[in-house]
């Protein structure tokens, strides 16, 4: 008999959020205090990337603002059905870079392995938002290919976990896993990203804490936040509760026009990021994603906007400009 512990048995809180999060548009208006007179571009039946919003997220907007800027990353609009030159369904190339394991070899060093196609949350501008999961993703029989890959190449001294979001694979199966990477030496560290703590904080439960903190890896969590709005109380006592457990933090952004871009919310979101514990780490350039044409801030403008906000915090709190460029050996920096 294997004993049944009450906790083992238990859906996680975080499971319950994600059961809990919004699917339908206007269910999400409703709570907002909107119509969808004032959303005129909605599209409450986007053909890729459906909409889901946590509702803690949607807590964190301002009711009865159809600008506000976390509903602008997640409202699926008509505008995402325009086709655009020189936007595309796969901007960065990942589909060449993946050899059917789920494993992303571009950089020297580095690998980063697709642990699954889910999300807590589906992001309007997403460059993997046409990325076929099911046919390329890493989760489940492929890991053991891609971890035989990197076994045997010994120059990969870090390993990325993402996806999707890896923190959507509960704490069990991502203890087995963290525990075979820890089986193969010539891995130095271990990186994690992940939106989770800040868009489902409660997935930082005290067991994934604890793995992290135990883990021989100097484990480094990039998180994903674009505006201070986003980061609320709860991501907050989640990341410090990471910081806690010895886990360094990091975030990026996406530069996305009329949610951040101007010096004065990068100003503040990169504050924020350090009260909880984080510093800035990339603000990327959009990734000319089919569907995302209209986030897109131009690289003068980007510019104009990293010299203001320079000029206004210490160095450590100014994240790197850069491009994802296919078939470059690093991501680019914008430099002006
Ligand atoms: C972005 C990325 C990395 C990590 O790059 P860093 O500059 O080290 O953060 C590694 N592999 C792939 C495939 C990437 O897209
Ligand atoms: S959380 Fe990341 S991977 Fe998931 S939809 Fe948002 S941007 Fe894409």
């Amino acid at each position: 008999m294997v004993p049944r512990s009450s906790a083992a048995c238990q859906t996680p809180a975080w499971r319950q959020d994600l059961l809990e999060a919004y699917r339908d548009a206007d269910d999400l208006l409703a709570k907002l205090c909107l119509t969808r007179r004032e959303i005129p571009d909605l599209d409450c039946d986007p053909p890729v990337l459906r909409m889901l919003v946590p509702r803690g997220f949607a807590d964190l907007m301002k009711p009865r603002d159809p600008h506000d800027p976390l509903l602008r990353q997640v409202l699926p609009l008509a505008s995402e059905r325009c086709r655009i030159a020189g936007f595309s369904q796969d901007p960065v190339d990942d589909e060449s870079a993946n050899r059917g394991d789920g494993l992303l070899r571009k950089y020297e060093g580095r690998a980063l392995m697709l642990v699954t196609g889910a999300c807590a949350i589906h992001c309007r501008y997403c460059f993997r938002r046409h990325f076929p999961y099911s046919a390329l993703g890493a989760a489940g029989p492929r890991t053991s290919a891609a971890l035989a890959r990197i076994a045997a190449d010994r120059q990969i001294t870090e390993l990325i976990l993402s996806g999707g979001d890896p923190l959507m694979v509960d704490d069990q199966p991502l203890a087995e896993l963290v525990e075979r990477l820890e089986g193969i030496a010539h891995l130095k560290g271990l990186r994690i990203h992940s939106r989770l703590p800040v868009v489902l904080p409660r997935r930082v439960t005290r067991d994934l804490c604890d793995l992290l903190g135990a883990s021989r890896f100097k484990v480094l969590v990039v998180i994903h936040a674009n505006h201070p709005d986003e980061l609320g109380g709860a991501a907050e006592t989640a990341l410090l509760r990471l910081r806690g457990a010895g886990v360094h933090l990091l975030n990026q952004s996406v530069l996305l026009r009329g949610i951040n871009d101007t010096a004065e919310i990068l100003r503040a979101l990169s504050e924020r990021l350090f009260d909880c514990g984080t510093l800035p780490y990339y603000l990327h350039q959009l990734d000319p994603v089919e569907g995302a044409a209209h986030f897109e801030v131009s690289d003068a403008y980007a510019l104009q906007l990293m010299h203001a906000l320079r000029s206004q915090v210490p160095g450590y709190l100014v994240p790197r400009l850069v491009r994802e460029i296919p078939g470059a050996d690093s991501k680019i920096p914008l430099l002006g």
